[in-house]
């Protein structure tokens, strides 16, 4: 097990698990103008402008 170093997640996930390891690590480009942009799927900056329910 690993645990995760984003931001507001810190959930341990299975590093041989390559779904797991893509949300945690891989950064998504969600196309907002937040903080999200660039940050793995886990990470949801929560900020006045974030309009990321989820990735
Ligand atoms: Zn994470
Ligand atoms: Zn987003
Ligand atoms: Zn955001």
């Amino acid at each position: 097990m690993k645990t995760c170093t984003s931001l507001r997640c810190g959930q341990d996930y299975d590093e041989t698990d390559p779904e797991a390891v893509k949300y945690h690590t891989e950064p998504v480009n969600c196309s907002q103008s937040c903080r999200c942009a660039g940050r793995p799927a886990c990470y949801t900056c929560h900020g006045s402008f974030c309009y990321c329910v989820q990735h």
